[in-house]
């Protein structure tokens, strides 16, 4: 793992992106291919190992020509399931770490984590707890470029590639970007690059001192004006939440076990905290439980349970979660779990839930627990706590069957 950080705070963009996506989900469930050059996809190649890039290897790029540049490189079909599910459990840490995520595609997104310094410290913490997670819970490598803007974020992070971190300070935007190719930039393909090599244009700094107007001349007006806004680093894009999401969910990897029935429920304890606060945070409710676990060999379960009604109180959605842990307690002990993820599906906004019950009905919910009934008042509790949280810092609070342990998920924090 390769790391370039600096001290210099302003930077709060990160763009995050798997590396070798493909390849590396086909190592990862496939022990025989870590090491060796693999290429997914045989009539075109769809992705290449870093092995195989080695060799020259590129995507999109005939089998037969990969073949000619690597006889060795083994060559597998897509398993497109499998990289469908690797990125939801890769954006459900997005969107654990930020609610600011805007996906650009199935492996890489660009999220914002400049408000959450109290909360979650420093965009240089957050990118390598980011990178830490992906590959302990998703058990693959991402790379993780920090800057003031998108565009930088997305160059830091090609040239950080691959499994690495790398942020670039304001302070030393230029520095950085100016001894890079032009095809570093965004809309510099084979063509404009031929281009500007003609006029003697190689690097980032040749389009600065060029300035727009001779630019304008050889690559035409406006990808001229582009080309050298983006070469003094100009690029005032936000990072831009699309649609709504249908689940919220979150995953821990717990390590091989034997794991004893009471730490799995910690963990699940320590996932539904989180995720009920994510589900307040963006104002919704949520119907479905879902439990999912991956074992020892890397296979996989899920189980669902739909609540009568929908919830967004944390105690609630426990006592379910608890006992679709319980109910899965043959399979975890004879199979190994080594991931539990919860996902909260089925969402809804709060606020037509409370238009669709009568006033004060949705405080009071009523639950069973071994038999029992208990009738919790429960939204004034979760209010309370996220109330807390906000001032002072997700560790301010941690639920009783949390405490004195290291993997309640949050980054203890002192009151200011
Ligand atoms: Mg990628």
């Amino acid at each position: 793992m390769r790391e370039r950080v600096s001290t210099d705070g302003a930077a709060s963009i990160l763009h995050a992106d798997l590396d070798s996506f493909y390849a590396s989900v086909e190592q990862r469930d496939d022990p025989r291919l870590r090491g060796r050059p693999v290429v997914v996809g045989g009539g075109v190649v769809l992705a290449a190992s870093y092995e195989a890039k080695a060799f020259g290897i590129r995507t999109p790029m005939g089998g037969s020509a990969a073949l000619r540049l690597c006889p060795h490189a083994v060559v597998v079909p897509p398993r497109f399931d499998a990289y469908t599910e690797a990125s939801r459990a890769v954006f459900d840490v997005f969107h654990d770490t930020t609610p600011l995520v805007e996906g650009i595609s199935i492996d890489e997104a660009f999220l914002d984590v400049g408000g959450l310094r109290r909360i979650s410290g420093t965009p240089v913490e957050i990118g390598r707890r980011l990178r830490h997670r992906v590959a302990a819970e998703v058990g693959l490598p991402i790379t993780v470029g920090i800057a003031r803007t998108k565009f930088l974020a997305k160059v830091a992070s090609a040239v950080a590639k691959p499994d690495g971190l790398l942020e670039v300070a304001p302070h030393a935007e230029l520095e950085f970007l100016h001894p890079l190719p032009v095809e570093r930039l965004w809309g510099v393909g084979t063509v404009t690059a031929a281009k500007l090599h003609d006029s003697g244009v190689h690097t980032v700094g040749d389009i600065a001192d060029m300035g727009h107007e001779m630019l304008g001349s050889v690559v035409g007006r406006s990808a001229g004006a582009h080309l050298y806004a983006l070469s003094l680093a100009r690029d005032p894009r936000p990072v831009h939440v699309g649609k709504r999401r249908h689940s919220i969910g979150s995953q821990r990897a717990i390590g091989r076990g034997p794991h004893a029935m009471s730490d799995l429920e910690a963990t699940v304890v320590a996932i539904v905290d989180r995720l009920g606060r994510r589900l307040r945070h963006a104002n919704r409710v949520c119907r479905t439980l879902v439990l999912r676990l991956r074992f020892d060999d890397f296979t996989r379960a899920t189980r669902s349970h739909t609540l009568d009604e929908a919830t967004a109180s944390t105690q609630i959605i426990m006592v379910g979660a608890r006992r679709l842990l319980a109910d899965a307690s043959d399979l975890l002990t004879e199979r190994g779990c080594t991931l539990i993820g919860i996902s909260l599906a089925n969402l809804d906004d709060a606020d037509s839930v409370q238009l669709a019950l009568p006033f004060g009905e949705q405080e009071k919910h009523r639950e069973t627990t071994s038999g029992a009934q208990v009738t919790l008042d429960t939204s004034a509790l979760d209010a309370a706590v996220d109330g807390l949280r906000e001032r002072f810092g997700a560790g301010a609070l941690t639920r009783g069957v949390l405490l004195g342990r290291a993997d309640h998920g949050e980054v203890p924090k002192l009151p200011d």
